[in-house]
C-alpha cells in the first residue's frame, strides 16, 4: 500500500453522515408509517417502504425530508472523527463527493440539499482549522451518479470511500482509485468483489494500519 500522504475522496450520505435513527422517525412523523411502527435504520425503514405500491415515490419523499429538512438529527458515524484526524495529522488531502439533486424529490418546503448538507459539515466542524480542517471547495455535490464517477477521476484521489457497491463497482470507476466500501454491517449484493468494511475503524486500518 502507498505510503501517506495521499488524496482520500469520501462520499457523505450514510457513509459520513449517519442518518440510522432519522429515517424511521422521521417517516412516522410525517405520516408515512404508522405511529410505533419501529424501524431502526435506513435499511429497515427502505424496505418496509419499498414493499408497498409507490412504494419507491415514498421512500424518494422520505430521502428528501430526511436530507433536507431533518439533516440536523443525522450524526457523524462512530470512527469517522478519528479517521478523518488521522489522515490530517497524516498530511492527506480529503475531498467530500456527493451524488445528491439540489432539491428533494416532492418536497413542498423546496429545501437546498447541497446548502443543508453544507450546514451540517460546517456543525460538525468539518470546515475548522482546529476541527477537520477541509475547505469549503473540497465538498463537491454532484446531479447524478456518472458526474460523481466524473469527479471522482477528476480530483485524482487514490481511494474512494462509498456505502454503495453501485459507485465502487461502476464500469466506469477510474481503475487507479482503490474503493473502500464502507458496508456498516449490511449484507451487500452477493457477487460483489469489494472487501466489506463494518466500521470506520475498519476503514481507518485499510488506510493507516491499525490504531496504536
Ligand atoms: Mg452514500
Amino acid at each position: 500500500m502507498k505510503p501517506a500522504p495521499f488524496h482520500i475522496g469520501i462520499d457523505l450520505d450514510n457513509t459520513l453522515i449517519d442518518y440510522d435513527r432519522v429515517f424511521g422517525q422521521v417517516a412516522v412523523e410525517i405520516g408515512l408509517v404508522p405511529e410505533g411502527t419501529a424501524l431502526s435504520s435506513k435499511v429497515a425503514t427502505k424496505s418496509y417502504l419499498t414493499n408497498s405500491a409507490q412504494g419507491e415515490k415514498v421512500w424518494m419523499r422520505l430521502q428528501g425530508q430526511v436530507y433536507g429538512r431533518f439533516i440536523k438529527r443525522a450524526q457523524l458515524f462512530a470512527g469517522a472523527g478519528n479517521c478523518l484526524l488521522r489522515a490530517r495529522s497524516a498530511g492527506c488531502t480529503i475531498s467530500i463527493v456527493s451524488h445528491k439533486t439540489k432539491r428533494g424529490h416532492f418536497d413542498k418546503h423546496k429545501i437546498n440539499l447541497w446548502d443543508a448538507a453544507r450546514d451540517w459539515l460546517e456543525d460538525h466542524q468539518f470546515f475548522d482549522l482546529d476541527g477537520y480542517g477541509l475547505r469549503p471547495a473540497d465538498v463537491h455535490f454532484e446531479e447524478t451518479r456518472d458526474a460523481k464517477i466524473d469527479r471522482i477521476r477528476s480530483l485524482g484521489c487514490q481511494f474512494f470511500v462509498d456505502d454503495l457497491p453501485e459507485v465502487l463497482s461502476h464500469r466506469d470507476f477510474p481503475s487507479g482509485v482503490t474503493p473502500i466500501w464502507f458496508a456498516n454491517s449490511r449484507p451487500g449484493p452477493v457477487s460483489t468483489p469489494l472487501v466489506a468494511h463494518n466500521s470506520w475503524q475498519d476503514i481507518e486500518a485499510t488506510l493507516f494500519g491499525s490504531a496504536h
